[in-house]
């Protein structure tokens, strides 16, 4: 059975300190054969590792990071003669020549010349480290020097005798065994900022810790470990006064391996991006490529809309584009459509100024007759000058009416009375007629029923209904010449209802009425109920035929939404 042990002071003294164990084991286990093999920290994890001891006997710190790795358990604790506790028997010593008078304490450390054993030596190093790093210093960075001298640890304290280093660390109590050895003086040395722990003899610098365990490797069997435990807990004290006890807490060593963020604990130290990094690897991989596969659609799509939007902003400008010459071209057809109903109208226009005209003539030479014959009295001027003035009144308003129906100009909608608006379409039809046929308006409406329309283009609509009776009654007698206008409402549309007696329509030809370019007169254009339709559809309206069920002729109808009269 293979016992490995850490030699932190060289082969020789861990022989000579533990050959007693070996022996006594020997001699109380006889079925066995206990060998003892020292190593420095690195060679005792190694063997460890590749099952080649059974045993270890280690330090607090380095046995815990072994039982993190590899399984290691213990089974006793050392008792050494200088401590009063198993559990306090081990800690640093930070050790000057006694004649450094400029270093007093652990703070003055900063920027000196430091030496320790290594970085993973326990009271060699760490739990003086601990230490320091609670007092704001970190012997990595703010010593002026730190050398790892390893072992055997007496080479610190002659570093330090010999100046080469200004401080040095060393397990505690190293010195006063070599000073028992008579290898130095104590008297010659001085410990920082000491700590004095009752019934602890050494000088000291740093906590204490739980002393060596003695533990097995997983793979020992569990038969000789028990067997073992027990020869040591029996073993008497060895002339040194050293012996075995229980196995101690370890917690005290596992705070400052996690303090330090070093062995079991190192995963701690890895907060950085690079220790993040490559202990979350394979996560952030899976989100690099989720993040990269985010990007790329989330680019892909910012180029979508953006191809889109320019679609779609191009085909809106093209709309708008359309629309406004759509808007122009229908009022320009309305336009012509207006000339086209004076046209057809003004055949008789002629005849119609012409019946004024003549009457003022007329009056003119009756004046002018009675006045070379002497009988010129001025009641028949009175009578001669207001003729005149009524019959150019006539003429005039026929003219104006005309013209402002011509006018080319833009849509306006304004809130109109409709019984006006019925009754100058009527004055209008009449007025450029010669033989105008008798249009009768009934008006069931209250006097401020209110519209709101382009006055021009629903008197257009009128005009046309109108003067489309003209050409479906032509040649019947005049009885079958009338017109009825009709105004009602209807819950919240106004209607205006334009009746004739005329010829109608058959029923084949009705349903082509409102198409574009339907006419059945030799001249007719076809877009007069067209155009009427659109300009009633665009006011919210309706426009519809229907033949009289009590008589000859046709009944158009258009609707418009009533507007509330204004209170
Ligand atoms: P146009 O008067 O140039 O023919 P319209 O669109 O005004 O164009 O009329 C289209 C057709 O509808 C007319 O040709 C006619 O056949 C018919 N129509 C219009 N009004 C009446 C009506 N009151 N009675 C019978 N037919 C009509």
């Amino acid at each position: 059975m293979r016992i490995g042990v850490l030699a932190y002071k060289g082969s020789e003294a861990a022989l000579s300190d533990w050959t007693p164990v070996i022996e006594h084991l020997n001699k109380s286990l006889p079925a066995y054969h206990f060998t003892l093999s020292d190593y420095d920290a690195d060679g005792l994890r190694e063997a460890v590792q590749h099952h080649r001891v059974d045993f270890v006997i280690t330090n607090g710190g380095q046995y815990i990071a072994l039982e993190a790795e590899f399984g290691l358990s213990r089974i006793a604790t050392l008792e050494s003669p200088h401590a009063a506790s198993p559990a306090q028997s081990i800690g640093s010593a930070v050790i000057v020549r006694a004649d450094r008078k400029d270093i007093a304490g652990l703070s003055d450390l900063r920027g000196r010349r430091v030496a320790a054993v290594a970085p993973e030596a326990f009271g060699g190093y760490l739990a003086a480290v601990r230490e320091l790093r609670q007092l704001g210093i970190d012997p990595e960075s703010d010593f002026g020097r730190l050398d790892f001298l390893g072992l055997p640890m007496q080479r610190i304290v002659e570093a330090v005798a010999q100046g080469s280093a200004d401080a040095g660390i060393v397990r505690s109590c190293l010195l006063e065994e070599m000073a028992r050895e008579g290898r130095l003086r104590l008297a010659d040395f001085r410990v920082l900022s000491p700590r004095s722990v009752q019934g602890f003899r050494c000088g000291l610098s740093s906590r204490l810790y739980p002393d060596w365990p003695i533990a097995t490797a997983r793979h020992t069997d569990l038969k000789l470990a028990k067997a073992v435990a027990k020869e040591l807990l029996s073993m008497p004290p060895t002339a040194q006064g050293f012996a075995w006890t229980v196995p101690a807490d370890y917690q005290a060593v596992h705070e400052l391996y996690r303090e330090l963020r070093i062995g079991p604990y190192a995963y701690l130290r890895e907060t950085g991006l690079e220790g993040l990094a490559r202990r979350y690897w394979p996560f952030l991989l899976i989100g690099f490529i989720a993040l990269a596969g985010w990007v790329v659609h989330a680019v892909r799509v910012e180029h979508q809309v953006y191809v889109r939007t320019g679609e779609l902003r191009r085909a809106l400008a093209a709309r708008d584009e359309a629309e406004a010459r759509m808007r122009e071209n229908q009022e320009q057809v309305e336009h012509l459509s207006r000339l086209s109903i004076l046209g057809e109208l003004s055949g008789t226009l002629a005849h119609e100024l012409n019946q004024p005209l003549a009457t003022i003539g007329n009056y003119a030479q009756s004046l002018l007759r009675r006045q070379a014959s002497g009988r010129l009295t001025p009641e028949a001027v009175d009578e001669a000058g207001t003729s005149i003035t009524v019959q150019a009144e006539r003429a005039g308003g026929i003219l104006r009416r005309i013209r402002d129906f011509a006018r080319k100009r833009a849509v306006v909608r304004e809130r109109q009375p409709l019984e006006d608006l019925a009754r100058e379409a009527v004055a209008l039809f009449c007025g450029m007629q010669a033989h105008a046929p008798s249009v009768t308006v009934d008006s069931g409406l209250t006097p401020g029923a209110i519209v709101e329309v382009d006055a021009l283009q629903i008197q257009q609509v009128m005009l046309n209904l109108l003067k489309n009776v003209d050409d479906a009654a032509k040649g019947l007698p005049e009885e079958r010449c009338r017109i009825d206008l009709t105004l009602s409402r209807e819950g919240d549309w106004y209607r205006v209802s334009v009746r004739d007696r005329g010829h109608g329509l058959p029923e084949a030809l009705r349903a082509r009425l409102f198409e574009a370019f339907f006419t059945t007169k030799p001249d007719g254009m076809g877009l007069g109920l067209s155009i009427c339709k659109t300009i009633v559809e665009t006011h919210g309206g309706r426009l519809w035929a229907k033949p009289n069920a009590d008589g000859p002729g046709m009944t158009f109808t258009f609707a418009l939404p009533a507007d509330e009269p204004v209170s």
